[in-house]
C-alpha cells in the first residue's frame, strides 16, 4: 500500500471561491468539496465558473465529501458528477438536502449514491482512508471538518468555520473532539484562511438576531432583510422576529425559496405554516405587518433587491417608511453594486441598514484569535492554508509560524500544485497539474476558447445586432432614439425600423419608471429585441445592447 498521500488543490486558492481538493493515495480518490465562483464582469454572457476538474477525467473518485452546503463547496456538483465516475457522494443531512434538490434539477438523482453521515457516528472507511467528521459552526447549519487518517498521516480539513460560543441552532464547533484529535496527533492541517488578516474573534451568528430584535420592532413600514440565499440562520433569526412582531413573512427569490422549503422539510428551520405567505399577498397587508426575505445583497443585476431597488419587481416594491437590512457583506469586486442598489432604495424613501453602520452581518469564517485556538488545540506538524486569496492565505501561515509550526513545514500552495504527504519526510510541494477554471453558460460547458467559438458560430449563422441607446443622465433620464447596427443579419429595413422603435419604447418606458441602470436597460433591450427578431426571422443573431450615458 502507499504511503504517500497526495493532494491536489483544484480550486479556492488564491481565490474566494470554487473550493475543490484531490487526496489520493495509491489508486484510492477522494475529493473534499466541489464549489463554484460567481462570473465578474469581464466574463460576458458566462453564467458560472467552476474549477478545472479535467484530472479526474480518468481517476475514478471513491468518494466525494461535501464540509457544508454553500455554493462555492457544492455548486459544482452536478458538473463534476456528469464527467467524473463518481462511487458516492458523502455529506451531513441539510447539506445532503440542498445537494439533492440540484442534482433533481440535473437529472442527476437516479445515478448517484448519496451517503448521510454523521458526526456523532462511527469514523468511515473508505479504502485506506479512514474518515471522520467534526461538527465546525459556520452561517449554514450542519457544516463539518474532515479528518482523514492514511497510512501517509493524519490530515485536518476545516472547511468553514468559526467558534461561535453561541450559535443560532446550539450546535458549537466542536473543541472537545478538536482537543482529542490534537492529542492523536495531527500530520497536516488545511484551514480556513478567509480572516485571517483579521484580529480578534468573529462575532455569533446570535448578535444578527440581536440586532433584528432591537431593530424591527421599531418600524412602521414593512421591512426587507436581504442575504445569502443559503444563509438558513439568518432567515431563522428573521423569522423570530416577524413572528415575535406580529409580521407575515414572504421569501422572494427562487433559490432562496427552495432552500427555506428543504430546510424546513428538515426541521433546520423553525417558521410556523400561519406565519408565510406569497409576497403579492404580503404587499396586501398594512405594512407593519410585513417582512420579506430576498436575494440580492451582492447587487446581483438581476436579483431580487436589485429588482427592488430600481422598481421592476413584480411583486414587491418600497416605500418611504420601510426599512431595508442588508444582511451580508459585499464579496469583494461586488461593492460599487451593492452601493447602487442602496442609493437607489434609499431614492425610493426606504431607510437602508447594512454592516457599516448596523450590527446586521457577521462573517461566517474564523478570524486570528479563533485561527490561533485551532492551531493550539490541533498542534499540527504542518500547515497549509486553504480557502482565501494568496493575502489571507500569507497571512494564515504567519499565524501558523508565530504558533510554533517551523518554516519548512508551511505549504504555500496553488491550485493545481502537488503536495506529497508521508510520515518520514512531511509535506512536500513535488509539482503541479493544469489547472483553471471552467465557464458554464446558458448554452453549455466548457473553457474560454469554447465560449469564443460559440461566439463566432453564432455570428457566421446569425450575425450581429448592435443596439446603441443613449441616455441623458443630467436630463433626468432623457432617451434619444436608439441606433441599429446589423451586420450578417437579414437586410430589411423594414424590420431595422420596427426594431429600432422597439428599443426606443422599451428604453423610454423603463427611464419613465426611473429605471436607469445600466444592466437593467441592457438585459430588458436585449430580451425585447431578441423576441422581435426571433418571432419574424426564427433566426437569433447576437445582440450587444450599449447604452451610453451622457
Ligand atoms: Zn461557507
Ligand atoms: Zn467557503
Amino acid at each position: 500500500m502507499s504511503d504517500t498521500l497526495r493532494i491536489i488543490p483544484l480550486g479556492g486558492l488564491g481565490e474566494v471561491g470554487k473550493n475543490m481538493t484531490v487526496y489520493e493515495l495509491g489508486e484510492t480518490v477522494i475529493v473534499v468539496d466541489t464549489g463554484l465562483a460567481f462570473p465578474r464582469d469581464e466574463h460576458l454572457g458566462v453564467d458560472l465558473v467552476l474549477p478545472d476538474f479535467a484530472y479526474l477525467y480518468d481517476r475514478p473518485v471513491r468518494a466525494v465529501i461535501l464540509t457544508h452546503g454553500h455554493e462555492d463547496h457544492v455548486g459544482a456538483l452536478p458538473y463534476v458528477l456528469r464527467d467524473v465516475s463518481v462511487d458516492e457522494v458523502i455529506a451531513t443531512r441539510l447539506t445532503l438536502g440542498l445537494v439533492k434538490s440540484k442534482l433533481d434539477e440535473h437529472g442527476l438523482t437516479a445515478a448517484t449514491r448519496l451517503v448521510e453521515a454523521d458526526p456523532d457516528a462511527p469514523p468511515l472507511e473508505l479504502g485506506p482512508f479512514r474518515v471522520e467528521l467534526v461538527r465546525m459552526a459556520h452561517s449554514i447549519p450542519d457544516a463539518v471538518a474532515i479528518v482523514l487518517e492514511t497510512p501517509a498521516g493524519r490530515v485536518v480539513h476545516t472547511g468553514d468555520w468559526k467558534l461561535d460560543h453561541t450559535p443560532v441552532d446550539g450546535l458549537k464547533t466542536d473543541v472537545g473532539k478538536l482537543a482529542e484529535i490534537g492529542n492523536r496527533g495531527v500530520d497536516l492541517l488545511l484551514g480556513d484562511s478567509t480572516n485571517a488578516e483579521r484580529p480578534g474573534m468573529t462575532g455569533s451568528e446570535r448578535l444578527v438576531g440581536d440586532a433584528f430584535e432591537q431593530i424591527i420592532p421599531l418600524r412602521r413600514g414593512r421591512v426587507l432583510v436581504a442575504s445569502f440565499a443559503s444563509n438558513i440562520h439568518r432567515m431563522q433569526q428573521a423569522a423570530t422576529v416577524a413572528a415575535h412582531t406580529g409580521r407575515k413573512v414572504a421569501v422572494v427569490g427562487r433559490s432562496m425559496r427552495r432552500n427555506l422549503g428543504i430546510a424546513r422539510n428538515l426541521g433546520y428551520l423553525d417558521v410556523p405554516e400561519h406565519v408565510v405567505v406569497k409576497p403579492q399577498d404580503a404587499m396586501e397587508l398594512p405594512p407593519q405587518q410585513a417582512l420579506i426575505i430576498c436575494t440580492g445583497s451582492q447587487g446581483e443585476p438581476m436579483s431580487a433587491l436589485t429588482r427592488i431597488a430600481y422598481d421592476d419587481h413584480p411583486s414587491v416594491s418600497v416605500a418611504p417608511g420601510d426599512t431595508v437590512i442588508i444582511s451580508a457583506k459585499p464579496v469583494p469586486g461586488n461593492e460599487l453594486r451593492v452601493h447602487d442598489a442602496i442609493n437607489n432604495l434609499s431614492k425610493r424613501g426606504a431607510e437602508v441598514l447594512h454592516e457599516e453602520i448596523a450590527p446586521v452581518h457577521v462573517s461566517g469564517h474564523a478570524c486570528q484569535e479563533e485561527l490561533r485556538t485551532l492551531l493550539s488545540l490541533l498542534r499540527p506538524r504542518s500547515v497549509m492554508p486553504i480557502h482565501g486569496e494568496f493575502r489571507m492565505l500569507a497571512a494564515h501561515a504567519r499565524l501558523a509560524r508565530d504558533a510554533g509550526v517551523p518554516e519548512e513545514r508551511i505549504v504555500l500552495a496553488e491550485n493545481g500544485s502537488v503536495v506529497e504527504l508521508s510520515l518520514a519526510r512531511g509535506p512536500r510541494l513535488v509539482g503541479r497539474i493544469e489547472s483553471g477554471v471552467t465557464f458554464v453558460d446558458g448554452l453549455g460547458v466548457g473553457d474560454v476558447e469554447d465560449v469564443a467559438l460559440r461566439d463566432r458560430r453564432h455570428l457566421a449563422e446569425d450575425g450581429v445586432l448592435i443596439v446603441v441607446t443613449t441616455i441623458a443622465l443630467s436630463d433626468g433620464g432623457e432617451i434619444a432614439p436608439p441606433e441599429l447596427i446589423a451586420r450578417g443579419f437579414v437586410d430589411d429595413p423594414e424590420l431595422l425600423e420596427e426594431l429600432r422603435q422597439e428599443a426606443g419604447r422599451v428604453a423610454v418606458g423603463l427611464a419613465a419608471d426611473g429605471v436607469t441602470e445600466i444592466k437593467l436597460l441592457q438585459e430588458h433591450v436585449h430580451d425585447a429585441i431578441g423576441q422581435v427578431v426571433y418571432d419574424r426571422t426564427r433566426r437569433r443573431p447576437m445582440i450587444l445592447p450599449v447604452v451610453i450615458e451622457v
